[in-house]
């Protein structure tokens, strides 16, 4: 390892954590916007099923490709030493 290798910090506290020496915990979270197909109540029309792609699509356009996947998936990848980590994994969508 040399010198201007970069090491994680601890997500809460900035502790710097050290690869190999077994104290901290890489977490990677991966959200995906309701899987569930929409519900429909009644048979749309096949005007109604256009009007909405083209909202959809109007709605888009306004967005980077970035941003539109961020709208349905989001992976993060984050560090925690361990004490930092027991709290966190106890109440992981807060307290
Ligand atoms: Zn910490």
């Amino acid at each position: 390892m040399t010198d201007d290798t970069v090491l994680p910090l601890c997500a809460r506290c900035l502790k710097t954590l050290k690869p190999g020496s077994g104290n901290f915990f890489q977490i990677e979270i991966h959200a995906v916007a309701d899987p569930a197909s929409p519900e429909i109540t009644e048979s749309p029309s096949l005007e109604a099923i256009r009007q909405e792609i083209q909202s959809q699509l109007s709605q888009l356009e306004q967005l980077s490709p970035q941003e539109a996947m961020d709208q349905i998936r989001r992976r993060v990848t984050m560090h925690l030493c361990n004490p930092c980590f027991q709290d966190w994994i106890e109440h992981p969508a807060g307290k």
